[in-house]
Formats: structure tokens, C-alpha cells, sequence
């Protein structure tokens, strides 16, 4: 008798026992309830799955899958890498030092060193502007966190609106195909709630948690005795940095002409130049249509960093392999 079956009976024998003989059922019930549930039968089921001839055909069928699928967990690890998600982090910035901390007391400063944030910029304010700054986010982090209306601010926040948007999109893209590889084997409940992890390792992808490196501002309002607390965080997410730059815009003057309006990049335009070149790349011609789960970029031409302009014409489709070649090339 295998013994997590002899454990069971062990523990399921007496339960029925107890029970009486008129509640037979209710023991075995009880009995399945426990085999199953056990941890040492879970894991004998879990090394049978796995050494099954149905997993092991499965996990042959998507190799080439899992290998594409590794490439570009790869490649979202260098946009990450090479993109800089601050503002006034570039050369051109005009506004590297945002935080600023206005209390300084003794029992602040051992605060500010506890909260490790990515981006900490932090603003103490009143608890008025804390909360005027959540009905109004963009005014105010403007105007407490010197955000200037000048042609050098705008295309900072758009440079940091592409790099947050080709990453959202790339690490969404990585998360389409394991849903889809996901699907494709569809293990059994017990193995994608109790062995994931496992269950990735085992067909061979690498899983690449990567969080999308939102810039975040506060305002944080602190009673005197400190027992009173109010923030407004600010995120700098894709809709943020839209209205953001859609506000800078507005106030500077250049900009107002037809020229300036058109140099806007937005989600919007980059799927618009999408559906004009019919999700495919213009280099290599591959398509969504061939392949379901291609990742696909917007490329501009002349590259913004040679004047090149957010405008349909200066932009096109290609494929990230494709714009990983041509970024190469351009810097090299
Ligand atoms: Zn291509």
C-alpha cells in the first residue's frame, strides 16, 4: 500500500468510526478530501503531471514558442535597462532636483530615510494643498515641483512618455504569450495553484517580473505631533504624462501653431500608425496577422534626438527585432 494512502486510511478509519456505520459516506467523503489535500500525494501528482507523456509531448509542441518568448522577456529587460524614467534625468533636462523636503524636523528626516521609494519626490505642504493637489494633479505638480512651460520640459516628459509606453506595451505583450503558452498546455488546477513557479521552469521560459517604473510625486501634509497624516501621490503613468504634455502645449506659445501640435506623441498616434501600416513591420514585412503575439514599436525615422518630429510622416511600424537593429546602428 503506498503510504499517503495508509496515512489517510489511518486518519479517515477512526473519522468513520466516530461517524457511525450509517455515515459510511461521509467518512469516505472525508477520506478523498484528505488523499487529495494531502501535501506528499500532491506532490507525487505533481512529479507524475510532469513526467507524463501528455506534458512532455505538450512541452515539446511550444519549444519554439518558449523560445521566442524568452527573447523578448530579454529585450524588455533592456528597454528597462536603457530607458530613464525620471523626468529632468536626460542631458537636456532643466529640472533635476524636484524634491524638495520643507520639514526638517528631527523626527521627519528619520521618516524620509524609512520610505525607500524609487522616485522620491516629496513635497510637504499644508493640508490644503495636499488636497487641492488631488483635484488638480497637473497644476500642482507644475507648480510645486517647478515643472516649466518651455520647449526643453516637453520633450522631456514626451521622451519619458515613450520609454513608459514601450515598456507597458512590451511587458504586456510578454504577459499575452504566457497566457497563451499557459493555455496551450492547460495544466491541471492543482499544478497552476500549488507549483507556477515549477511549472515555468519545467517548459523553460524565463519568468521576468518587470514593473513599469512609474515616476511618483507627493504631497504630504504631517500634523505637528505627527498623528495626523494626509498624501496625494501622483503617478506618472500614461495618461498622466498625456495630460501633462497636452498642458505644456497649452502654455507654451510655440507650440500653438499647427507645427507644434502635430509634434505630440500619444498613444493615440502610435495606434493610429499602426493601422495605417497595417500592424506590420515596414522593414521585414512580418505582421500580427502571421504572427499573433508580435511585438511591434513605433520607430521615428529621423530620430527625435536628430529633430526628427512626433508627425505620421516621420513615423513607422517595425518590429522589435527590427528596432532593436536600427537602434543599434544608430548608435553605433
Ligand atoms: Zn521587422
Amino acid at each position: 500500500m503506498p503510504k499517503p494512502l495508509f496515512i489517510a486510511l489511518l486518519i479517515a478509519g477512526p473519522t468513520a468510526t466516530i461517524a457511525g456505520s450509517g455515515s459510511f459516506l461521509l467518512g469516505l467523503f472525508v477520506l478523498l478530501v484528505v488523499i487529495v489535500a494531502n501535501p506528499i500525494v500532491r506532490s507525487i501528482r505533481k512529479a507524475r503531471y510532469f513526467a507524463s507523456e501528455h506534458f512532455t509531448s505538450l512541452r515539446a509542441a511550444v519549444a519554439s514558442l518558449v523560445a521566442e518568448h524568452n527573447a523578448v522577456v530579454g529585450y524588455v529587460a533592456e528597454i528597462r535597462s536603457q530607458g530613464s524614467f525620471e523626468l529632468g534625468a536626460s542631458s537636456t533636462g532643466q529640472f533635476a532636483h524636484l524634491a524638495t523636503f520643507q520639514n526638517d524636523s528631527s523626527w521627519n528626516n528619520r521618516r524620509d530615510r524609512n520610505v525607500a521609494e524609487y522616485a522620491p519626490h516629496v513635497h510637504n505642504a499644508s493640508l490644503q494643498v495636499v488636497r487641492n493637489a488631488s483635484a488638480e494633479p497637473i497644476k500642482y505638480l507644475m507648480k510645486y515641483f517647478s515643472v516649466r512651460a518651455d520647449q526643453d520640459t516637453l520633450a522631456d516628459v514626451q521622451r519619458v512618455s515613450g520609454d513608459i509606453s514601450r515598456l507597458e506595451e512590451a511587458v504586456m505583450n510578454v504577459r499575452g504569450r504566457e497566457a497563451d503558452l499557459m493555455a496551450r498546455i492547460a495544466p491541471p488546477a492543482f499544478i497552476q495553484k500549488h507549483y507556477s513557479t515549477e511549472f515555468w521552469e519545467q517548459i523553460g521560459a524565463h519568468l521576468s517580473p518587470i514593473a513599469v517604473p512609474y515616476p511618483q510625486y507627493k504631497f504630504q501634509y504631517t500634523s505637528a505631533g505627527g498623528n495626523s497624516a494626509q498624501t496625494t501621490r501622483i503617478r506618472l503613468d500614461t495618461p498622466t504624462l498625456e495630460a501633462l504634455s497636452s498642458t505644456l502645449v497649452d502654455k507654451i506659445r510655440w507650440a500653438k501653431s499647427a507645427a507644434g501640435q502635430r509634434a505630440l506623441m500619444t498613444n493615440g498616434l502610435r495606434t493610429f500608425i499602426k493601422t495605417r501600416d497595417n500592424y506590420a513591420c515596414q522593414y521585414c514585412g512580418i505582421s500580427v496577422a502571421a504572427e499573433p503575439h508580435l511585438l511591434l514599436e513605433i520607430d521615428h525615422i529621423l530620430p527625435v534626438s536628430r529633430g526628427g518630429l512626433s508627425t505620421p510622416e516621420n513615423l513607422q511600424t517595425l518590429c522589435w527585432r527590427c528596432n532593436r537593429t536600427k537602434g543599434a546602428r544608430v548608435i553605433a
